[in-house]
């Protein structure tokens, strides 16, 4: 017997996701954004589920060279560009659109060989100051791009710091939403700005030709604990289960797990789940934080470990040895635990937690009936 984790990949929620994110915004085409492995997920996991996308967009070019081994013929598009000169290479082989952020890469194309004119996403840098060019030199570097033979359509795109939240009292896009709107303004090209984020929160507003759809496709909530997953209608893509290996009855005083952070002030029965931070589930989540055994929502105790976590099982005298155990995730009989809420309780966000399910689980994927 294996060790009872694993994690399911749902396919008809990333489906049904991105559907969401196509309602909020009716006129733009959708990237379903793949980086990361997909957020975890695993690339070929979500490809059938996120196939009616009009495109894909990662940052890894050997993602890109996985999204076209499954058969993708439409657009792909790299989030940060290439990175050396010869990432223009396999542009031109396999067709992939690319960002371009700085003079370097501008540089690069210059100096490319090439029969088909490549699609480029020039990056404005709107305050967010990771990537991109300023709004001073933003139409230096589409003057330049304009003149290569290299380069075939321009499209500009941004990114937003703040589409989550408010930002210093004010809505947390506005201040950049008005410096792309006055550096872009009489420049032809298609127009990207929304992440999830925006997509849900200010669709309408900001428009643009293409959104880019990341954590909500995978059922993550951008602006979570402000809104949930059911505010949103977002339905989780992926679980993480296992089961209940061991039980251990407790007395008044007893103490659980190293470092003995949990001590029990009554009898208590807890559960001990095959499950821990070697597998992904966040080390900085203390007590308290919730589970599902049987479907049944109960909370941890003490410390999570490198394969074990304990649950308090004293409301739940059904469930023992084997109970089944939701960490996130989809539960038995229509139950479900939002990564969201994990996350939170360990300070961190969903993404975060997709991102980092580790090798050792073993994946089984949901596919449409
Ligand atoms: C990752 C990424 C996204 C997707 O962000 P989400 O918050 O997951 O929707 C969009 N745009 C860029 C440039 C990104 O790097």
């Amino acid at each position: 017997m294996p060790r009872p984790i694993e994690a399911l990949i749902h396919v008809a929620a990333l489906t049904h996701n991105l559907g969401v994110a196509r309602r909020r915004a009716p006129d733009a085409k959708a990237w379903a954004v793949v980086k990361a492995n997909a957020y975890g997920h695993g690339i070929e996991n979500v490809y059938e589920g996120l196939r009616g996308a009009d495109g894909f967009a990662l940052i890894d070019l050997d993602e890109a060279q996985r999204i076209r081994a499954l058969g993708w013929r439409g657009p792909i598009l790299l989030l940060e560009g290439c990175f050396e000169t010869r990432d223009l290479e396999l542009c031109s082989r396999l067709k992939l659109w690319h960002a371009v952020h700085c003079e370097q890469q501008i540089d690069w194309l210059a100096m490319h060989k090439t029969h088909e004119p490549h699609r480029v996403f020039l990056k404005l840098n709107s305050g967010m100051n990771r990537l991109g060019f300023t709004p001073q030199a933003f139409r230096a570097a589409w003057t330049r791009l304009n003149a290569l033979p290299q380069v075939d359509e321009i499209s500009l795109m941004t990114h937003f710091s703040d589409a989550d939240s408010e930002r210093l009292g004010a809505d947390g896009i506005a201040h950049q939403l008005e410096i792309f709107n006055k550096v872009a303004a009489d420049l032809p090209g298609e127009r990207s700005l929304c992440n999830s984020a925006a997509t849900l929160r200010h669709a309408t507003r900001v428009g643009g030709d293409w959104v880019r759809v990341g954590i909500m496709g995978y059922g993550g909530v951008p602006d979570f604990p402000e809104h949930d997953a059911a505010h949103w209608n977002l339905q989780p893509a992926m679980t993480l289960r296992s089961k209940i290996i061991g039980v251990q009855e407790l007395q008044p005083g007893d103490t659980v797990g190293y470092g003995s952070r949990f001590t029990a002030e009554r009898a208590m029965r807890i559960g001990i789940v095959a499950c821990g931070y070697a597998d992904g589930y966040p080390r900085h989540a203390g007590s308290g934080t919730p589970v599902l055994v049987d479907g049944q929502r109960t909370a941890t105790v003490g410390r999570v470990s490198m394969d074990m976590i304990a649950v308090d099982l004293s409301a739940l005298p059904q469930a023992g040895f084997g109970s089944e155990v939701t960490l996130w995730g989809k539960g038995p009989n229509g139950s479900a635990l939002p990564i969201d809420e994990i996350a939170h309780a360990a300070g961190t966000i969903g993404y975060e937690l997709m991102c980092a399910l580790a090798r050792r689980v073993p994946v089984t994927v949901e596919h449409l009936s």
